[in-house]
């Protein structure tokens, strides 16, 4: 499940001013798309389509072949899991930010959903361990271990579709490997989403958009669109 479709999709946040002019493209569930273009393209804009943030002026997006239109907010979120480009972390141990979300949850419930979600390793990886705390005088984490931790929160909900928008921007070009290395490995199984500036971050994904004034100008493999670089 998770097939994600954008039909002929035309948009403006103000309706004098389309942004997005007649956008489609279809991710096949567990499938990874990545989007990239310019600042200002409408990549974020898309994503934010996906979640019903604002209604659409034209056109139909579906997740497996439900019109979102005739979707709860509340079902969507729960369909949807986005990696946020800003981690804003509580104040708090590594445990309970990863948790959040699942009231009083303890180390225990928490590796038994990260098993539940094949993220186990992943939450594992984080090297100084639950009881950390994040917060400002404890500051111990690195920013990839933040990453981490927030990625950890959203990938526990075990959402079929996952939104990536620049997951990696903020962190140093070692880390965003790393972190890029984990999301390779735990979106395999998931319907992807990637917003990307840069076409080198995105080279595993089964489809790359290129955006330039909400439009899609070019669509392919990777190899495929450096080559007609
Ligand atoms: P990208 O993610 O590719 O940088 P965005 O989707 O953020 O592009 O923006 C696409 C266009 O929509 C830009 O012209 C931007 O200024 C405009 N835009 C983005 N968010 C809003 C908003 N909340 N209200 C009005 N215009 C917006
Ligand atoms: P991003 O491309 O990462 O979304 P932006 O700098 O485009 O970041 O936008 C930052 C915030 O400002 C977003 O919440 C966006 O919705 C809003 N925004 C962007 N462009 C406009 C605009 N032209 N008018 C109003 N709000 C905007």
């Amino acid at each position: 499940a998770g097939e994600v479709r954008f039909d002929h999709v035309h948009f403006g946040y103000d309706p004098e001013r389309e942004i997005l002019h007649g956008v489609s493209f279809t991710v096949p569930a567990g499938k990874t798309l990545a989007i990239v273009g310019p600042s200002g393209a409408g990549k974020s804009t898309i994503a934010r389509l996906l979640f019903r943030f604002y209604d659409i002026q034209g056109g139909r997006i579906s997740i497996d072949g439900q019109d979102i239109a005739a979707v709860t907010q509340q079902s969507l979120r729960s369909t949807i899991g986005i990696v946020p480009q800003d981690m804003v972390l509580f104040n708090d141990t590594v445990g309970y930010n990863i948790g959040y979300g699942r009231e009083g949850a303890t180390q225990e419930e928490i590796e038994a959903a990260a098993r539940a979600a094949s993220i186990h390793d992943f939450i594992m990886g984080l090297p100084q361990g639950y009881d950390t705390r994040v917060g400002e005088r404890g500051l111990k984490l690195s920013g990839g271990e933040k990453q981490r931790v927030a990625i950890a929160r959203t990938l526990l909900k075990d959402p079929p579709v996952l939104v990536l928008d620049e997951a990696t921007s903020a962190l140093d070009s070692r880390t965003e490997t790393e972190i890029q290395d984990v999301l390779r490995t735990i979106s395999r199984r998931r319907t992807t989403l990637v917003v990307a500036h840069r076409l080198s971050t995105v080279v595993d994904a089964d489809e790359i958009i290129v955006m330039e004034k909400g439009r899609i100008v070019e669509r392919g493999r990777h190899a495929d669109l450096v080559r007609a670089d």
